[in-house]
């Protein structure tokens, strides 16, 4: 039986011809009624815990509250600004929002400038980030653009941009979905070298840098991806903690691709600090020294687990190499943002 969307998804292609992957991906995961983030909340700690994955986030509190101190400091280096919009873009379970906040709320005025904007498409991940973010004055926004605070900005997207559109060529010709005689679905061409390109991608990227040098700060996006730009499929699709065919499920199951970090850096003409691996970025934010004031006070199971998200989030074998943090920062202010 195809699902609902599969159904919308085929109708479309009868009737437009053959669409393009980014078409395809924002479908599967953005239709209003069906589209994967819109119906349901994906995150979950592994197959015996449900979900379809983990992120940073859901994996250690040590994650936000290591952006957190990375936020915080990059606020002083500003001069304290008065106001200073806090954007989230994709966040999820408000997982990070919440474990940055409760981090710093020990820096002196830093709660009293915030403004936190969270950009969100999805209804039932806004209700989890409203719980999540209980005491706190937030506003959503369906995008970016939406948000129409002008203080210095402070961005934050982790595992936001490989959720975005891309599209695939092979031998230059742009590849497709289609229908076969049979009826499934299947790509044009179907084989060859692979190579991607993110318009979508890099359009939000190249906007969110405008609004930096219009209005001061910086943005820092956290992603798994590859520092040079390369060929090869990296169009992936994630469910229950196992890789599914991209063309089924649609609407259960994530769809993401690999970020190509040098590609995301072309046209944008402020200041860029990395890209750097995971591990290394959150070592130089001192989340070693974090770990250990957390085991402190933690009992034997408790300290165990501590060290265990440690663990998954640097080591290179886990998420420390595959993952990549990228900084872009006003540069006609001295500051130099932390952890590159
Ligand atoms: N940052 C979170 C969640 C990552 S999953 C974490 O690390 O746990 C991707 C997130 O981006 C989800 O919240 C999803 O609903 C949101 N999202 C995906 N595409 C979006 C789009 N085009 N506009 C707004 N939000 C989007």
């Amino acid at each position: 039986m195809p699902s609902p969307l599969e159904e919308i998804i085929e109708q479309k292609i009868r009737d437009d011809g053959p669409m393009s992957i980014g078409a395809y991906m924002a479908l599967a995961l953005g239709h209003s009624a069906h589209g994967y983030y819109m119906k349901q909340d994906p995150f979950g700690r592994s197959k015996n815990y449900g979900g379809d994955f983990v992120t940073a986030p859901e994996v250690s509190q040590l994650f936000g509250e290591m952006i957190g101190v990375w936020a915080a400091d990059l606020w002083m280096q500003m001069g304290r600004p008065e106001r200073l919009a806090l954007v989230e873009c994709g966040p999820g379970r408000g997982t990070l929002m919440a474990d940055l906040l409760r981090a710093t709320s020990g820096v002196d005025g830093f709660h009293e400038a915030v403004h936190v904007h969270l950009v969100e498409m999805s209804p039932v991940l806004r209700e989890k980030q409203r719980e999540a973010l209980g005491g706190y004055d937030v506003v959503w926004h369906e995008d970016f653009e939406s948000v129409q605070d002008d203080a210095p900005l402070i961005v934050i997207g982790n595992e936001f941009l490989d959720a975005l559109p891309f599209e695939q060529y092979i031998g230059g010709v742009q590849r497709t979905v289609d229908l076969r005689a049979d009826g499934r679905l299947c790509f044009v061409p179907e084989d060859g070298e692979v190579v991607e390109r993110a318009p979508v991608r890099e359009g939000f990227v190249q906007q969110v840098c405008e609004r930096i040098k219009a209005q001061g700060g910086a943005a820092l996006f956290i992603d798994y991806g590859h520092m040079k730009s390369g060929v090869g499929d990296t169009f992936q699709a994630i469910k229950g903690h196992e890789y599914v065919d991209v063309l089924s499920h649609i609407g259960d199951a994530d769809l993401t691709s690999h970020v190509d970090f040098e590609a995301l850096q072309k046209g944008v003409d402020i200041g860029i600090c990395g890209p750097v691996c995971q591990g290394d970025f959150l070592r130089a934010l001192g989340i070693g020294l974090r770990t250990r004031t957390l085991m402190q006070k933690a009992e034997g199971k408790q300290a165990l687990a501590i060290e265990k998200g440690l663990h998954r989030l640097v080591d290179s074998d886990q998420m420390g190499v595959l993952f990549k943090a990228v900084g872009f920062y006003h540069h006609d202010k001295p500051i130099a943002p932390a952890g590159f």
